[in-house]
């Protein structure tokens, strides 16, 4: 039996999870859920799963969930440390850490430092704060399973094969809502076209990212602390089937892809898994009916996100807590009727223009460097509306 925390169980990914749960009680016991806003869903999950503990964010809701489950042994915190405090559970062997944003960085260093293994889909945590959150893996012993269905399917590419033998990566992107839109149509297109991602349902926050391509910028980021290669060896090709989950170029000039449909209990499932597979009720992919599986160079030009992680990687230090901290700025504006669609690389650029690089040598030179980030998109928001 393996004990979960589930940090995000309302979102996307914490629903996915908690269906493979339900698919499997002989494999897994929810021992903790965590929440930010969604307290409706949280108690229903508390019902389903019957977790030790449970974290929300403001002590408001925590005394609402209180009421509602009087003289039962449940222990519900709020804030930062609740989250702590469900991460670290001594019962907990494994943290799926499914909060939205750099929020999540926290309470994930706290479970590595507690020696839990995570299933990672928070990839806000590796981009902004990846030596550190590597380095303290390694110290702690702990495992590190990626969830992003890209970067799981390169660990399931790498299996049985050698670190060195290793020529590139390549992460495929579908290109999202506005692949084939113009620069000028796109500063005309809506919060609702831009959720609607062809291949893929997930949260708000990574469907604008995906929109923008600014989620494969962050994915290139995070595959370079997971899987410690350089981003000239980090290569993105638009594949607009999301068949091809990502592939590995090896010296030998094979290729070795993970295929499927788009579906991230796969993902989540190897991560809770592995090295086992587990069964999940999902259709086979037909690839006669798929027909056709394309690829494309993507368009730096129309998506400027992409290159602006890209620098950002390059540049190390402080500078990609920054570009996160302003993308979800940028976002949250975007989505709140603030400025246009093409205004969020506008908005990061200016950030990082003005942005001093500092060193990262411990996790508050990542919040400093993350809320700097946040006050400087803020600023220039405000000055172009
Ligand atoms: P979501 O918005 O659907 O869910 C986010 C969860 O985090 C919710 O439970 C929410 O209540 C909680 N939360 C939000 N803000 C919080 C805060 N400040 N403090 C504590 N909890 C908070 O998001 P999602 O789509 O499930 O994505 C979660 C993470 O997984 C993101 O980092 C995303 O990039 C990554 N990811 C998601 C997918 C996907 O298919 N959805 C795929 C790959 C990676
Ligand atoms: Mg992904």
């Amino acid at each position: 039996m393996k004990n979960l925390a589930i940090l995000g169980s309302t979102g996307s990914i914490g629903t996915s999870t908690l269906d493979i749960v339900a698919a499997h009680p002989d494999r897994y016991r929810v021992v903790a859920l965590t929440a930010g806003n969604n307290i409706e869903r949280l108690a229903q999950q508390i019902e389903r799963f019957r977790p030790q503990i449970v974290a929300v964010i403001s002590e408001t809701q925590a005394r609402d969930l209180r009421e509602r489950f009087p003289g039962q042994k449940l222990e519900i915190f709020s804030s930062v440390t609740g989250l702590i405090d469900c991460a670290c559970h001594p019962d907990v062997h494994m943290v799926v850490s499914a909060i939205v944003g750099a929020a999540g960085l926290v309470p994930t260093l706290a479970a590595i430092e507690a020696g839990k293994d995570i299933a990672l889909a928070n990839k806000e945590t590796l981009v902004t704060a990846g030596p550190l959150v590597m380095r303290k893996v390694a110290e702690r012993g702990v495992q590190l399973f990626p969830v992003d269905s890209e970067h799981s399917a390169i660990f399931q590419s790498l299996e049985g094969h050698r670190k060195r033998d290793v020529r590139r990566l390549i992460l495929t992107a579908s290109g999202g809502p506005f692949r084939e839109k113009s620069l000028a149509q796109m500063s005309h297109v809506t919060p609702a076209d831009a959720l609607k991602h062809p291949n893929w349902s997930m949260g708000r926050k990574i469907s604008i990212d995906s929109a923008t391509m600014m989620n494969k910028g962050l994915e290139v980021i995070e595959a370079c602390w997971l899987f410690d290669l350089p981003s000239s060896r980090i290569a993105v090709h638009i594949h607009p089937q999301s068949i091809v989950h990502s592939m590995v170029e090896y010296i030998d000039g094979s290729l070795i892809a993970q295929l499927g449909l788009p579906d991230m209990r796969t993902p989540i499932a190897y991560a809770l898994s592995y090295p086992e597979r587990i069964a999940l009720d999902a259709p086979s992919l037909d690839l006669c009916s798929v027909g056709r599986l394309t690829f494309e160079e993507p368009d730096g030009h129309k998506f400027p996100c992409l290159g602006l992680a890209y620098q950002a990687l390059e540049a190390g230090g402080t500078v990609p807590a920054v570009l996160n901290a302003a993308n979800e700025v940028a976002v949250e504006a975007f989505l709140t009727g603030q400025i246009s669609f093409v205004n969020i690389a506008q908005v990061i650029q200016a950030a990082l223009d003005e942005h001093e690089a500092n060193h990262l040598e411990q996790v508050d030179d990542v919040l400093r460097a993350d809320l700097w980030g946040r006050q400087k998109a803020t600023q220039i928001i405000q000055s172009i509306r």
